[in-house]
Formats: structure tokens, C-alpha cells, sequence
């Protein structure tokens, strides 16, 4: 809500839950994180190699353990792609190129062509932050990343799905051990 964080915590069953200006320590569950930072940046690989391949827009995506999904809208899909963005994603995850953080103005944002592949307008802040993916993709994102596309290791679609007449679904997972 607004720019305001928020921990949700459980209450124990004693009721000996947390009580105002109790301290607390926060640790994150950096397996878990390392994995979600791998997938969401191999979200904008994906993302990037469908809408370079088919000028299709991302409609959403979605970060999970087991599996990780991305959403497009695209009219004409003939299903023999899913295998080729796959193999252009690992292809670009095996470049090892740099992942890098820049904040630009909106104007300045506006600007960079790959910025509008998400069907969905850039935040209404004077400042954006922007995820290169450099030599490949440039995004708007808040999100965390790998520092490098080599981080995310391959990744491998698990599913395809058509949710309606032009949205597309894509699950993929990570494939860790190689
Ligand atoms: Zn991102």
C-alpha cells in the first residue's frame, strides 16, 4: 500500500505473538531469493526473445518455485515457436551479458523502443528504473535480478498454454543441475 512495507507474521498458537516496539530480525531465505532473481531476470530474456520474435505484448508473469510463467497476447501462434524461444533464451543466458541498473527519467525512458513490450503504461514517477539487459533488452522493473544472464542458468518450458482466444501462457523452470 503506498510505499509503505509490510512483514506479515504469524501469531503463535500461546498468543505470545509480537507486541508494539518489539524488536525484530529479518533474514531472507536467500536460496529461495537467489532463485527468484534467476527466473525473473530469465523473465526478461523470455519476455524479450517472444516480443523481438513475434512483436507479441507481455501481459504478466508469475514467479514460483517449481515453475515460472509468462503471459502474451498473440493472435497467430503456432505452437513449433514455444522449442525456438527456449533454445534464443538459452542462447542469451549463455552470452553471460551484464545485467545493469539505471534510474532515467520518464521522458528519457520513453524513449527506449523495448520499454513499451508490456501492455501496461510506466509508473507515473519522474524517475524510472531501468534493467538492461546489455546489448539485448532494456526494461522498466522494480524488481531484484541477477547480475549477469550466465546467473540464471537454462532454463526449460514445462508447459503451453492457450488461455483464450489471443492470450498465450508460457511455464518454464530452471533447470539447476547441469
Ligand atoms: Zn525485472
Amino acid at each position: 500500500m503506498n510505499d509503505l512495507i509490510s512483514h506479515e507474521v504469524a501469531i503463535t498458537d500461546s498468543g505470545s505473538g509480537l507486541a508494539a516496539g518489539d524488536r525484530v530480525t529479518g533474514r531472507i531465505d536467500w536460496g529461495r531469493r537467489h532463485l527468484f532473481m534467476r527466473s525473473h531476470t530469465a523473465c526478461h530474456v523470455l519476455s524479450a526473445v517472444i516480443h523481438k520474435e513475434t512483436g507479441a505484448l507481455i501481459t504478466g508473469n508469475r514467479i514460483g518455485e517449481a515453475k515460472t510463467r509468462v503471459d502474451f497476447s498473440l493472435k497467430d501462434f503456432d505452437r513449433s515457436e514455444i522449442k525456438s524461444f527456449e533454445e534464443k533464451t538459452n542462447e542469451i543466458i549463455d552470452q553471460n551479458l551484464p545485467v545493469e541498473i539505471k534510474i532515467l527519467s520518464k521522458e528519457e525512458a520513453l524513449k527506449i523502443p523495448s520499454i513499451v513490450k508490456l501492455k501496461m503504461d510506466l509508473p507515473d514517477r519522474e524517475k524510472i528504473r531501468v534493467i538492461e539487459i546489455v546489448g539485448y533488452d532494456t526494461q522498466a522493473c522494480g524488481g531484484t535480478h541477477a547480475r549477469n544472464t550466465g546467473e540464471i542458468g537454462h532454463i526449460e518450458v514445462v508447459k503451453a498454454e492457450n488461455k483464450g482466444k489471443n492470450n498465450r501462457r508460457i511455464y518454464f523452470r530452471i533447470k539447476t543441475a547441469e
